[in-house]
């Protein structure tokens, strides 16, 4: 027999398919083997058996070793490997890759073992002072406290910290108490405290929509719910009716609001079924929760954006929660849009898959609306609080006044009752740092990196000059580096900064902070949001981490202290962006029993966005939106394809454009019908971390799946060495 192996080596770029000699292995499909790979061996994987091979029987190796007993890859993801090579445009061993924990591969973790500690059954029923001398008492307690206590043996470590570790060796170097190694799960997260499940009745709008999920088969939901609507018990719902019919579920949140508070709600109403996937679980953990969601042994698996691959059997559900989240798209190699892999499996295993929002994005909405999903809303708030009173500052007439802080009078105002009355605020900025660049007052010279075209940004912390592109650190300037002058200008304030106004203004009361920087170690997110919720700060200072999912009771005041910051980027979706973050942050504000109150500043306070936020008007501002689409052909009445060429080499980088260009030319001239819009350029940001960056801009009309792969195969073509090429289908950034 031969094996069809993969080869599981770091800078592979192409597939390449080895055949092996099984050997005496009984080899199966989905195993992983290690097999001689020229010098070397390398670890890979086994996509296909068969009887014969076309390589001479003098040529061909051996496997060495099979690594896995059982398949590590199930029949529904071979098919979706074929499915992902094939629209994505992806190579097979990025995406096996994507299949398993990274952390199994190189042979990085091993199943942990404890060492267990058990009578052995034959000295179970003798007097104990026919082997032990009546004198060794420490021997005689081990032998007494396995007995009574733990006729079903006891971890080493654990029976150590109570009695005696020699009479226990002494013990078993005599065969009186076996020790063994029993595998061991780690648990994460096990330290946080459970919770009861809370028995809650069903409101009517989510009662009904319970009912249509769970009385169909492989359909796709949208649920688009207010905030505080009650989504996630739909979702619990549905889950527990797949789970009752013998199905798993799979439960996709964003990155950062998988939070502890969801854990716990989670293994409250599903016990230790549930299985986390998480990327701030160590390698270990991850591996041990992958291999439960494999054995079967976890039902319910609850993961950001990659536990869509989790090797579930007989899935029954699939949610999406926040599905507008662009954290769902894989910006990175290998680049692909959970929403579709999930379509994809919910397809495969005649499975629901629910997309739920308060502010789904235009194009699933557009699906909606036209029948290819459907549309299930939940249009009020569980607790029948009404969504929190806005009011939308225009920041020019601060300026105007004399107010040249980033607080408006009504903000200062309202936060002094808020703070006075003792409940909790939120202030959203989405800029961290504390100053967004340096200017010289006198000759306008502005700090940038070395390596990417940006300006540095000050941090006070550590009193230096970042750039959040490539991570280089600079030296704070007290002197213009060009003219000398001491007159230094800070631009835009960030977090950083307002937490310092605040401190100042507020030296008596808890502020934190809550973005990439003070989130940097391990536990610092939970942390952060634990004593929040615990009331030990008053005022949460953050970036949009701060505006997803978190339910704080106490929260009365949420501030948005610049909400044009998303609006002016150069992006068909910056308008749609600014009301999601903006409708998603103002959703934090009196989510219990007290009313809540937002402040929205902005320079642009006739912009029609903030007016469909104020109201809460999602559907107004949907019809606004796909209105303007549709006239001016963007997505879902288009296609945008970018091409993005990067290298450090600036004249090769723009050889491969030229040609790629020209190649993608041809193409239009061919299927002129299907070009809205080509042309090249430097992309906004022309250099980072020393790359050189261009592109070609693409806008297709929506029925050109043909001519994407097209592009694509252009791309491939004029592909060189140390230049970076490739073709991003509608992306979310466009820098
Ligand atoms: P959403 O995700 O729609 O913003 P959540 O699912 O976080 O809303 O629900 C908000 C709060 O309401 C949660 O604390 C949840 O436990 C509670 N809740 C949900 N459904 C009900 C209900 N039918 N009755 C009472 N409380 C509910
Ligand atoms: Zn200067
Ligand atoms: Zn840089």
């Amino acid at each position: 027999m031969f094996a069809e192996v993969i080869v599981d080596i770091a800078a592979s770029e192409v597939d390449k398919i080895f055949d092996y000699d099984c050997g005496n292995f009984e080899i199966v499909r989905g195993v992983r083997v290690t097999v001689p790979f020229g010098r070397t061996t390398v670890e890979g994987f086994v996509i296909g058996i068969k009887d014969s091979s076309e390589v001479p029987a003098d040529k061909i190796k051996s496997i060495i070793e099979m690594l896995d007993k059982t398949p590590i890859i199930t029949d529904e993801m071979f098919e979706l490997l074929d499915y992902m090579t094939a629209k994505m445009h992806l190579i097979k061993v990025d995406v096996l890759r994507l299949f398993i924990p990274a952390a199994m591969r190189g042979g990085r973790v091993r199943e942990l073992t404890r060492q267990v500690a058990v009578l052995s059954e034959e000295y179970r029923d003798r007097d104990p002072n026919e082997f032990i001398k009546r004198t060794s008492l420490a021997q005689h307690e081990v032998f007494e406290y396995l007995l009574t206590e733990k006729p079903e043996g006891e971890l080493v470590s654990e029976l150590t910290k109570i009695l005696s570790a020699s009479a226990l060796k002494n013990l078993a170097t005599r065969g009186i108490v076996r020790i063994y190694n029993a595998p061991q799960m780690r648990l994460p997260y096990s330290d946080i405290k459970p919770v009861a499940d809370k028995d809650v009745i069903l409101t009517d709008e989510q009662k009904s929509a319970v009912e249509k999920i769970c009385s169909s088969v492989g359909k796709i939901f949208l649920l688009h719910g207010v905030t505080g609507s009650g989504k996630t018990e739909v979702y619990m719902r549905c889950i527990r009716n797949a789970l009752d019919r013998g199905q798993t579920a799979i439960m996709l949140v964003p990155e950062i609001s998988l939070t502890p508070q969801v854990l716990r709600n989670f293994r409250a109403r599903f016990g230790d079924n549930v299985a986390i996937l998480h990327s701030a679980l160590g390698q270990g953990e991850k591996f041990d929760e992958w291999r439960k969601c494999l054995s079967g042994e976890a039902k319910v698996v609850l993961g950001a954006r990659s536990a869509v691959f989790a090797p579930m059997k007989n899935v029954g559900v699939i949610v999406i929660d926040e599905e507008h989240d662009s954290s769902f798209i894989s910006e990175r190699t290998p680049r692909y849009s959970t929403e579709q892999v999930a379509e994809w499996r919910a397809k495969f295993n005649g499975a629901n898959l629910i997309l739920g929002s308060a502010t789904p994005s235009i194009e699933t909405y557009y699906a909606a609306k036209t029948g290819k999903f459907e549309l299930l809303e939940l249009t009020g708030r569980v607790n029948k609080r009404p969504l929190p009173e806005m009011e939308i500052v225009n920041m020019c007439r601060e300026v105007a006044l004399g107010n040249h802080t980033i607080f408006s009078a009504l903000l200062m105002n309202e936060l002094d009752k808020c703070i006075k009355g003792g409940n909790q605020a939120m202030l959203f900025l989405n800029r961290r740092g504390y100053a967004s660049f340096v200017m010289c007052r006198a000759c306008g010279y502005v700090a940038k990196c070395e390596r990417c075209d940006v300006s540095l940004v000050y941090h006070r912390e550590e009193n230096r000059l970042k750039c959040h592109y490539c991570g280089n650190m600079y030296s704070a300037l007290d002197l213009c580096p060009q003219c000398g002058s001491p007159f230094m200008k800070e631009g835009y304030i960030g977090t950083e900064k307002v937490v310092s106004q605040l401190k100042a203004l507020y030296p008596n009361v808890g502020i934190l902070r809550m973005d990439n920087d003070s989130t940097r170690t391990k536990g610092a997110h939970a942390q952060i949001l634990g004593d929040f919720g615990e009331k030990k700060a008053q005022i949460l200072v953050g970036t949009q981490m701060i505006a997803k999912g978190h339910d704080f009771p106490d929260v009365t005041l949420v501030g948005i202290l610049d909400a044009d910051m998303s609006l002016h980027m150069a992006d068909y979706r910056s308008v749609e962006r600014t009301f999601q973050l903006t409708t998603q942050v103002a959703g934090r504000a009196g989510r219990a029993d007290r009313n809540g109150k937002v402040i929205l500043q902005t320079f642009a306070p006739n912009h029609y966005v903030y007016n469909f936020v104020r109201n809460g008007d999602y559907k107004g501002f949907y019809e606004k939106e796909i209105n303007l689409r549709e006239v001016t052909k963007y997505p879902p009445f288009s296609t945008i394809v970018r091409v993005l060429v990067c290298g450090t080499d600036e004249a090769k980088a723009a050889a491969v454009l030229k040609n790629t260009y020209e190649k993608i030319s041809a193409i239009k001239d061919k299927y002129p019908n299907n070009f809205i819009y080509l042309a090249y350029m430097r992309a906004p940001l022309r250099k980072i971390m020393d790359e050189f960056r261009m592109q070609i801009l693409i806008r297709l009309t929506s029925d050109s799946d043909a001519i994407v792969n097209k592009i694509f195969d252009a791309v491939d073509e004029c592909g060189v060495p140390k230049v970076t090429s490739y073709a991003e289908i509608n992306p979310i950034k466009l820098s």
